[in-house]
């Protein structure tokens, strides 16, 4: 029998979701059809529900985890943390539940680079839509010593702080005279549309490291940026895209598949 998966969201035809999912697939022969679902928000919800009555599971990406968190019936401790959800499943009863995968992706890509360590290190992260919110609770379980965050809209920024209500965590602010950060996360969608996020002048020195959400060439106007104010480290989501999409894997399929062989594949393939 096949089975029937797609990563639903806006502009999102360069996602490499479907072929993440089926090489996963084949490597433990179960037969799927994933495809990708490219809708205007005023879809969404239609979308969500059409595709799930026949079905099995979706990913959601920009700019629908908010909205699909909202829309779940049955919500995993972890979306509920995020108020955003990128896996939406229906239960035997019919009921449509959602978790989120980003956190933990984002922690298992990071363990593959020792080298970038954000224990007790100055976080600024850039945006703060689903996928920030996302990876912030892990980011504050690393134990930084500062996270801040800034947004082109500073009253989402100041929402999720407000939210996450953490000691650590802050918004970024104007009036204050920056100091170079130890990380810099990137994870705004403005790069998809070929513009660059706000960075403040001086956040940047020769040993900051960028982790950009995003990845491939979606990834290479920011990463080409960075590198002309002095960047050296520099990583780009790949690598927790893969993790995270093993982990949706898990939850329809109860089967983690390995990840380091196809993360090195796909490097290479981009
Ligand atoms: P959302 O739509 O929820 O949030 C978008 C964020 O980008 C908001 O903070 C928004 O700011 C900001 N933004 C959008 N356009 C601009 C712009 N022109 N200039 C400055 N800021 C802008 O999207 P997500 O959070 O879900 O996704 C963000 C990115 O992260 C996507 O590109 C996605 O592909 C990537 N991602 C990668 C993952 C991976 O596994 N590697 C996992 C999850 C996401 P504002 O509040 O002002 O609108």
């Amino acid at each position: 029998m096949t089975l029937y998966f797609a990563v639903i969201g806006q502009t999102i035809s360069h996602s490499l979701s479907p072929k993440i999912h089926h090489i996963f697939a084949k490597k433990h022969q179960i037969e799927l059809e994933y495809q990708i679902l490219d809708v205007p928000p005023s879809q969404f919800e239609k979308s969500v529900i059409h595709f799930l009555n026949k079905a099995h599971g979706l990913n959601v990406t920009t700019p629908f985890k908010h909205k699909a968190f909202q829309l779940a019936k049955n919500v995993s401790d972890r979306a509920k943390i995020a108020q955003a959800a990128n896996v939406l499943w229906k239960n035997n009863q019919g009921e449509l539940c959602a978790d989120n995968t980003d956190g933990l992706g984002f922690v298992q890509n990071l363990m593959s680079h020792p080298q970038l360590t954000l224990r007790e290190a100055r976080i600024l992260i850039l945006g703060a839509g689903g996928a920030v919110t996302g990876v912030l609770q892990s980011i504050l379980d690393q134990e930084p010593e500062q996270v801040v965050i800034l947004n082109r809209t500073q009253e989402t920024a100041q929402k999720v702080v407000d939210y996450f209500n953490h000691p650590k965590l802050n918004l970024f602010s104007k009036d204050q005279k920056t100091t170079p950060y130890d990380v810099i996360i990137h994870g705004t969608s403005a790069t998809l549309s070929k513009q660059l996020p706000d960075i403040p002048h001086n956040a940047i020195h020769s040993d900051t490291w960028v982790y950009d959400l995003l990845y491939g060439p979606a990834s290479l106007l920011l990463k080409n940026h960075v590198e002309s104010l002095g960047v050296t480290r520099f990583l780009d989501g790949l690598g927790m895209l893969v993790e995270q999409a093993a982990e949706s894997f898990l939850i329809w399929h109860q089967i983690k598949p390995e990840t380091q062989t196809l993360i090195a594949q796909l490097r290479h393939q981009l």
